[in-house]
């Protein structure tokens, strides 16, 4: 399994200048729709097939209108979007519909609708060639899940946007081993009121995390650091690592 981290910016430029939360798995499946998917050429957009979204916020789904409307003339169509219900339901109402961007799930490129969207729960598993992409719940501020993917001997875990605590680590405890956990840590400790009110992680809220674990993930990848407090975190991230492999991307 190759995975590319798009972007995972808690928000716009700063030291990671790829972008918002979009993580493309092998050449055709990407986890959320940040301004990471620019990235993308327009070809390397054609190949992605399946889109599965965490939540409804801007930063995981800012680039989704357009890279849909990147997809007529591919030849590769239905893209489908995967999200749960609120996410779809958000979407709909909100985005696509007819005056924010147009109603593209009734458009047609040919005989071929141009995308289909997809309800995913939690505990579903998806298996896409040779993948299996299992939904959690996490806690957050609206419904998210995260998500597990095992692929050629390997295991990859997103969690998302979500804060620490019991559900979080019970997720984590039940899915076993894990290769690759990438966690996100908005705040610095100084915001832990912020963090706890918006329902994301700090430095500390990451550390107890990981202490919480029964089985400690292979490598640690720290994401959504928000920009402007994103030289303290690193500064902090390096002087107190979570985990002993941890990358900061
Ligand atoms: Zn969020
Ligand atoms: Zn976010």
């Amino acid at each position: 399994m190759n995975i590319q981290v798009l972007g995972c910016s808690g928000g716009l430029s700063g030291d990671n200048k790829g972008g918002s939360t979009c993580i493309q798995l092998n050449h055709n499946i990407v986890i959320d729709a940040g301004t990471g998917l620019n990235q993308l050429s327009l070809a390397q957009m054609h190949q992605v097939r399946h889109v599965f979204l965490t939540h409804s916020h801007m930063d995981h789904i800012a680039a989704l209108p357009t890279f849909l409307s990147n997809q007529y003339g591919s030849e590769h169509l239905p893209v489908t979007v995967y999200a749960q219900p609120h996410t779809l339901e958000k979407l709909k109402n909100n985005i696509f519909n007819g005056d924010i961007w147009p109603e593209l799930s009734s458009m047609t490129e040919g005989p071929e609708p141009i995308l289909t969207f997809k309800e995913i729960h939690p505990g579903e598993c998806i298996e896409l060639e040779g993948m299996e992409i299992k939904a959690f719940a996490v806690e957050h501020s609206v419904p998210t899940v995260g998500y597990s993917v095992k692929s050629e001997g390997k295991h990859f875990v997103f969690p998302a946007d979500t804060i620490a605590g019991k559900q979080l680590t019970e997720q984590l405890n039940r899915l076993g081993h894990i290769d690759t956990l990438m966690l996100e840590c908005a705040f610095p400790d100084e915001l832990l009121q912020v963090a706890e009110k918006t329902k994301h992680m700090t430095p500390s809220l990451l550390e107890s995390t990981l202490k919480s674990l029964e089985q400690q993930p292979v490598e640690l990848w720290v994401t959504h650091l928000k920009p402007s407090y994103e030289i303290a975190l690193r500064k902090t991230l390096a002087t107190n690592p979570p985990h002993k492999n941890t990358v900061v991307l």
